[in-house]
């Protein structure tokens, strides 16, 4: 194997000092950072997504709750949950997890949680400055994928970015964000003609697609960075949308999957937090 691997779970133990050590000093200016979960119906994934998020706000010293709503829960109560959080001065992050059942309308959601809370940076205002190229909120898997790439010295001015997947929370983002490095980005997505051909010319290659071994060696330039967002479950374990093994032969960085970009989504997370706490 070449390829030097890219570990989010060892950056995000680092940087989770750091992080612990800012709680400290805000709390010591009488700040309590504090993070508020709503989570709608009971998606297995999500659950687990959530658990790993309290374990985490646990581990820097950030107080989080979780609101479990019934899967039945309108639109209107959703947002008379969101708006009492609003409110509350105590409170200081607020993520709606998605997904959301398919009767509510996540966008609506997304937009009724005040902006100066919106730890995820998917409000339509913080999107919006990405999108003019004043980021404030960074949406967290895009942001941890930006760290890695910087922590590891991937040079970034210049170089040809290739996205595949176009998604609000991770394609977009993650391209607005590279162009914002001088990065010359293509995304792309399911109706992409030839992506092997487009993907050869990378040397940012990004998976963020939902199906595993999607990425194969032959369709990656030697010497590439490949960062592989995706998760998969297959015959019960965990995998990204990369052939790992054999594109960890061609490529010059690589991040596996568990351990790679999923610690580095959380790790921003608290992070986001830990911004809004001090702007509060
Ligand atoms: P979405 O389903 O919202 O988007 C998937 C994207 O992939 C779409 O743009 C779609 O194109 C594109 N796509 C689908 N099939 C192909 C194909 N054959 N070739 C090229 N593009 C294709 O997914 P998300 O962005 O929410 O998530 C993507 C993956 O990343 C998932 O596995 C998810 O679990 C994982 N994820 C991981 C995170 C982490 O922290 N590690 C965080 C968030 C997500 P089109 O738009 O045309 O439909």
């Amino acid at each position: 194997m070449s390829a030097v691997i890219l570990s989010g779970k060892d950056m995000a133990a680092e940087l989770l000092e750091q992080q612990s050590a800012r709680v400290d000093t805000l709390r010591l200016n009488g700040i309590h950072p504090a993070l508020a979960v709503i989570m709608v119906g009971e998606d297995p994934a999500s659950a687990i997504y959530v658990r790993n998020k309290e374990r985490a706000c646990a581990k820097a010293g950030i107080a989080s709750q979780v609101i479990r709503l019934p899967e039945h829960t309108t639109q209107e109560e959703l947002h008379a949950r969101i708006e009492e959080l609003n409110e509350d001065p105590l409170v200081h992050g607020i993520l709606i997890q998605l997904p959301l059942p398919k009767h509510l309308n996540e966008t609506a959601a997304l937009t009724w949680v005040r902006a100066s809370k919106d730890v995820d940076g998917f409000h339509v205002i913080n999107a919006g400055h990405l999108l003019q190229g004043h980021p404030t909120v960074l949406p967290c898997t895009p942001q941890g994928i930006l760290y890695m790439l910087k922590k590891a010295h991937v040079p970034l001015e210049g170089a040809h970015a290739v996205v595949v997947g176009r998604s609000n929370i991770v394609g977009k983002p993650l391209a607005l964000l590279l162009l914002g490095e001088n990065c010359t980005v293509t995304l792309c997505h399911s109706r992409t003609r030839d992506l092997a051909s487009v993907t050869r010319q990378a040397d940012i290659l990004v998976a963020a697609v939902g199906r595993p071994r999607l990425i194969t060696a032959d369709m990656v330039k030697p010497g590439a960075a490949v960062i592989d967002v995706g998760i998969n479950r297959v015959d019960g374990k965990l995998c990204g949308d990369v052939d790992f093994d054999a594109v960890a032969e061609r490529a010059a960085y690589i991040t596996p999957v568990p351990g790679g970009v999923g610690p580095m989504t959380v790790a921003m997370l608290l992070e986001n937090t830990l911004e809004a706490a001090c702007r509060a």
